[in-house]
Order: structure tokens, then sequence, then C-alpha cells
């Protein structure tokens, strides 16, 4: 990998654990929090140490696997006894860091569900390295989390990275998929092993997290490459959105209201993706932890 993306990759990666830590630790000494502030201050803390926000703070509690960020209006606080997932987006010059950790608010009921993920995924990262299949990620995350008496999420992957691609070609499955590929020193991938006491699949809540659709059809219809604009009505917001976030995720509550235009109404058309809150189905509290790791020939690196 040339130096310099590795560099970007290594500040990315320390900035994103940094807040990541600092996030958590607050979180978990202070019940009460709302979590739209505590959304909005990694948010801030990202640019303060010089990164960029790779996609909004997502903060998902208990039977919410993924993809909750705090909307404008939210009052949701912390409560003791909740399970909270913290996943953290960070980028410089479009190379990524993603990374999650779970804290519990008050209480030490859940630390063997929590302890399930941490140890899968610290498992997987001993096994990673060039030749190694994705596939045998992801049973030896399936082992780990069974052997401790819980269920991995099935339906839910690590993925790996590009410059400003958050979710590349490759799968990384929680579990001892049938398909599989094989890494490559220089690949770039998230881990993200998901454990539940309920039967390991998710369901579709609805959305505050959005992004452009990255697509042919994007690309050859709405966007005139000639003047490098959205060629659509939509009032300038999606050459605003396209400037200031291209194609990684932004929060609805980034964006600002305009007349008679609303991100849901490109949803419809395709021009925008929307990524759903993800519950675990039968309503099994989830753990999760994340690090990003660059595959190198011999081992890798973890860069979170
Ligand atoms: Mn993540
Ligand atoms: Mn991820």
């Amino acid at each position: 990998m040339d130096a310099d993306i590795l560099q970007c990759y290594t500040d990315a990666g320390q900035i994103a654990s940094r807040v990541l830590q600092e996030t958590t630790g607050h979180a978990s000494r202070n019940e009460g929090t709302s979590i739209l502030e505590l959304a909005m201050a990694a948010e801030a803390r990202i640019i303060e140490l010089g990164g960029k926000i790779a996609f909004p703070c997502n903060i998902s509690i208990n039977e919410i696997a993924s993809h909750y960020t705090p909307p404008a209006n939210d009052s949701l606080l912390l409560q003791k006894g909740d399970v909270v997932k913290i996943d953290i987006g960070v980028h410089i010059d479009g190379y990524i860091a993603d990374t999650a950790a779970t804290v519990e608010i008050s209480t030490m009921d859940h630390a063997d569900l929590i302890d399930a993920s941490k140890k899968a995924l610290e498992n997987a990262i001993s096994i990673t390295c060039a030749g190694v299949n994705t596939n045998e990620l992801g049973k030896i995350i399936e082992d780990t989390i069974n052997k401790k008496g819980f269920t991995p999420i099935y339906d839910l992957t690590g993925h790996s990275l590009g410059q400003y691609s958050l979710h590349g070609d490759l799968n990384i499955p929680n579990y001892a998929a049938s398909y599989g590929n094989t890494l490559h020193a220089g690949d770039v991938i998230a881990i993200e092993p998901f454990a539940t006491y309920g039967k390991g699949t998710t369901g579709n809540g609805d959305a505050h997290i959005f992004s452009l659709g990255l697509n042919k059809r994007f690309d050859k219809h709405i966007r005139d490459k000639h003047n490098n604009k959205f060629n659509t009505h939509s009032n300038g917001l999606l050459d605003d959105l396209y400037q200031q976030y291209g194609y990684l995720p932004f929060a609805c509550r980034w964006v600002k209201d305009r007349d008679g235009v609303k991100i849901e109404d490109y949803v419809v058309k395709g021009d925008i993706i929307a990524y759903p809150v993800l519950h675990e189905t039968s309503g099994g509290i989830v753990s999760q932890f994340e690090h990003t790791v660059i595959v190198e020939e011999s081992g890798c690196t973890v860069t979170t």
C-alpha cells in the first residue's frame, strides 16, 4: 500500500479509536445522557481531532442492532441497564476507519453477551492474513459466539473499505457461510461480529441514515457529467448532498429543510438509498464490536 494512503488509514483509525473510547466512556458513566447530544458530540470531536465524518454516529440500544442515529427531534436518554452499541466512522481523504464497541449502562447483567462479540472479533483478527478466506473468519466468529451460548447475527456482515467507499465488494460473514473470498495483502476490511440472545436475524425500521445512490442509473441519468451537476428538479438538494458527502452516508438531521423537497421522495425514485434501523427480529438484545484492519502477507494491522 502506498505510504500516503497508509498514513491516511492510520490517522483516521487513531481518531476513530479515540472518539469511540471517549464516547463509550462518557455513555457508560452518565445514565440519563441524551443520545442526540452524545452523537453530536462524537461527530464534533471527529472534526476537532482533524478527521472527517465517514457516516453519522450510530447509537443502537438493546434489540436495535445497528443504523440508529438520532433524528433531530430525538428524545431518547440512556437508561440504567441499556446495552448500547456505538459505531464511529472517520475518514481522511476518503480513507475510512469504521469501529464500534458495546457498553452497558451502570449494570453488569449482559457482560457475557458483550464479551462474546468482543472475543469473536479478537479471534477473527488473530487469524486474518493474506490467503485466508472470509468464511474462515465467519466460522471463528460463529464458533466463538456459540461457545459462549449466544447466536451471531447471520444477516449482518463486515465489509471491505475503499476510498470514499464504505461497503466494498467483500463481505465478512459472521458465520461459516457457504460463500467466501480470499483476502489479499492490502485489502482493508471492517470485521464486525454481532452476538444476541435472539434468533440472529434482523428486520427493518424507519431510516435516519441515507446516502446518494451509487449505481449506474444514478451516474448515467441523474448526474450531468458536463457540468458535474445533478440533472433533476431537486432544488439543488442532490447537488448539495453530493458536494458535502459524495456517496458516503449522511444523517437526515444534517440536511436542511427546503421547500417541497424531501429526502424520502428521492428514496422512492432510487436516487437516494435509505439505511433503515435494523432490529433483532425476535427482540433479543444485541452486542457488537468492530475494528478496521489492513490485511498483510503474514498478519494484519488494526487501524482502530
Ligand atoms: Mn461500523
Ligand atoms: Mn462496518
